[in-house]
């Protein structure tokens, strides 16, 4: 295993933006900026033994900044939606910066996607720091956070959260890498085999903000307990993949523990994508809202061109007393991991 640094850029307001690249023994590598903790590149072997790209993302730090679409990036100190960006918490009530509608995203206008983190580098892992004071972006208390990003000989990509807060909080954490497993910048992933270990998910509403109500995936296009081409049924007149304009849920993964949650499979390059995770949810998203954009190289990105396996609680647990918790306990350690396995389909 070896870390190889290099600059990658500056931001806007003149931070310096660093890329760290982990290679393993076989060659496989990804990259990972201390940007947003943003994963920038996963190279993996295909079926023939061409290392692949099979990660959405961009060239300069300018694309990064200017764009939509949370590219690669660590996601905080919330993810996905909260209600009109309000909630109450011991009998107070916090606003939140909005930024998708009417309702909190993804930890508001300036959320964690948008910091440069300290980092310390080991011979396989990269160690990202960040303290987020009382208040940023409506939230309440000071929230220390430690991030660990690994990689190893088996194509492991291992990301552990840990956090401690100074007071009652909500904290939920994702990383938003965009997949394509043909290849970033290839077209669509629709011809992907998705299997998820789910037998519910919660429905959304047209601003894709759940309405509370746990549905079931029989006899529905949300129906992955056995592989299926994401574009099987997502053309489907149904209203939950209308309010989502395709996929864009959240499904109630079964088990706990760290344990493997969804496989992703393109069978065209034969890489597959294993998730496993110790979060209770897992947020399907198949870039419906990924509008035109050059990516990386000479690639160009649109619609349903990548797919992204957000680990998380659900959305808006803070509005939903039926979901898991996500309120974080004064001086409580929240710990989290979630391991995408890179293989090939047997
Ligand atoms: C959300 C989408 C959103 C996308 C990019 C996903 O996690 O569920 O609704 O458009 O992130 O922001």
């Amino acid at each position: 295993m070896s870390v190889q640094m290099r600059e990658f850029g500056r931001t806007a307001d003149g931070r310096v933006v660093n890329c760290y690249r982990i290679t393993n023994a076989s060659g496989s590598y990804v990259e990972v900026l201390d940007y947003g903790c943003t994963l920038h590149s996963i190279c993996v072997p295909d079926r023939d033994g061409v290392l692949t790209d099979v990660c959405l993302g961009y060239d300069t730090v300018a694309e990064y900044e200017a764009n939509d679409g949370y590219l690669g990036a660590f996601i905080g100190r919330h993810a996905n939606r909260i209600g009109k960006g309000k909630f109450t918490l011991n009998g107070k009530e916090y606003t939140l910066a909005v930024n998708n509608g009417p309702n909190h995203l993804h930890g508001g206008k300036n959320g964690f996607d948008k910091v440069v983190w300290a980092t310390c580098v080991a011979s396989d892992r990269l160690l990202f720091s960040h303290t987020s004071l009382d208040g940023d972006e409506g939230y309440p208390g000071n929230l220390l956070l430690s991030l660990i990003y690994s990689f190893d000989d088996n194509n492991n990509l291992t990301l552990i959260y840990d956090a401690v807060c100074d007071a009652d909080t909500v904290v939920n954490f994702t990383n938003h890498c965009y997949f394509n497993l043909n290849g970033q910048g290839t077209g669509t992933v629709t011809d992907h085999l998705l299997q998820v270990n789910a037998d519910f998910f919660t429905e959304n509403d047209a601003d894709c903000l759940p309405t509370g109500e746990i549905l079931s995936v029989e006899g529905t296009p949300f129906d992955f307990r056995t592989p299926k081409a994401i574009g099987k049924d997502i053309l489907q007149d149904e209203i939950n993949l209308k309010n989502g304009s395709g996929y864009d849920h959240n499904f109630v993964l079964k088990g706990e523990g760290i344990r493997p949650v969804a496989e992703l499979t393109s069978p065209k390059t034969g890489i597959s994508v294993i998730t496993s995770t110790t979060q209770p949810g897992i947020q399907i998203y198949t870039a419906n809202f990924l509008t035109d954009r050059k990516g990386k190289g000479c690639t160009t990105y649109g619609f349903r061109d990548a797919v992204c396996l957000e680990t998380q609680h659900f959305p808006d647990a803070v509005h939903h007393e039926n979901f898991p918790s996500a309120v974080l306990k004064k001086g409580e350690d929240y710990h989290q991991v979630t391991r995408y396995t890179f293989t090939l389909a047997k």
